[in-house]
């Protein structure tokens, strides 16, 4: 998996890439090597045929309704699935800590967050090799429970991937992941190239223009 950045965790503790002091940079590099010890990244990502209607679009036997996902999916033949876990062990290094130090339990999660999103992008780009082989192109990913995709969602995405049994993430009855260190996600493919950025259309240049952007301007 790829380091973790100090920059990316005071970014996500709310302050700039030069800021902090020493000993917060020092508890920072700590809580990195402890989670790089407990991690046990897992993942499962499967390409399916999409049939679109609308604002809804199949998979397999599952119906899915998002309007702003749909608008993403225009022109996509295929959609690829992927779910992927840093494992149980963060969340009980996070649980301790917060026993103790709600400030250290602070720098563990944000450091989660930098170590998922970075697992993510690494399974981003296996499904970006794996599509151009077909030469299909990648759109964002999107995550049930995102905008107007309904977190319910999750129950057909674990059934149709087999998510419990390939990374052992399971599923609450409110349809939250446990571990909590676990993302799902949606990511059309298609055969014209757009450029699509990781980050998606909100941070993306082109969203103002974008057919297939899913911003809200495009509602
Ligand atoms: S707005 Fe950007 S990221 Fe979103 S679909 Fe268009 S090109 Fe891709």
């Amino acid at each position: 998996m790829k380091p973790v950045e100090l920059k990316d965790v005071l970014r996500w503790l709310g302050s700039g890439k030069d800021a902090g002091t020493p000993e917060l940079h020092s508890h920072i590099e700590t809580a990195i090597r402890q989670l790089e010890a407990a991690v046990q990244p897992r993942e499962i990502h499967r390409f399916f045929p999409l049939v679109s209607d609308g604002d809804t679009f199949r998979v397999e036997d599952a119906s899915f309704t998002s309007r702003s996902l749909s608008r993403n999916l225009k022109g996509c033949t295929e959609i690829a699935m992927m779910a992927c876990t840093l494992g149980p062990e963060p969340d009980r290094l996070i649980r301790r800590a917060q026993i103790s130090s709600m400030a250290d339990a602070a720098i563990l999660q944000a450091v989660c967050t930098v170590m998922i999103e970075n697992w993510c992008d690494e399974v981003n780009e296996t499904i970006r090799a794996e599509a151009a082989e077909k030469h299909l192109f990648l759109r964002p990913r999107y995550s049930p429970g995102y905008g107007d995709l309904a977190l319910e969602s999750q129950r057909d995405f674990f059934r149709i991937l087999d998510i419990t049994k390939h990374t052992g993430i399971s599923l609450t009855e409110g349809c939250l992941m446990v571990p909590t260190k676990s993302v799902t996600a949606f990511i059309g493919l298609s055969e014209t190239d757009r450029n699509c950025i990781l980050s998606g259309c909100e941070d993306c240049n082109m969203h103002d223009t974008c057919m297939y952007s899913r911003t809200e301007k495009h509602v």
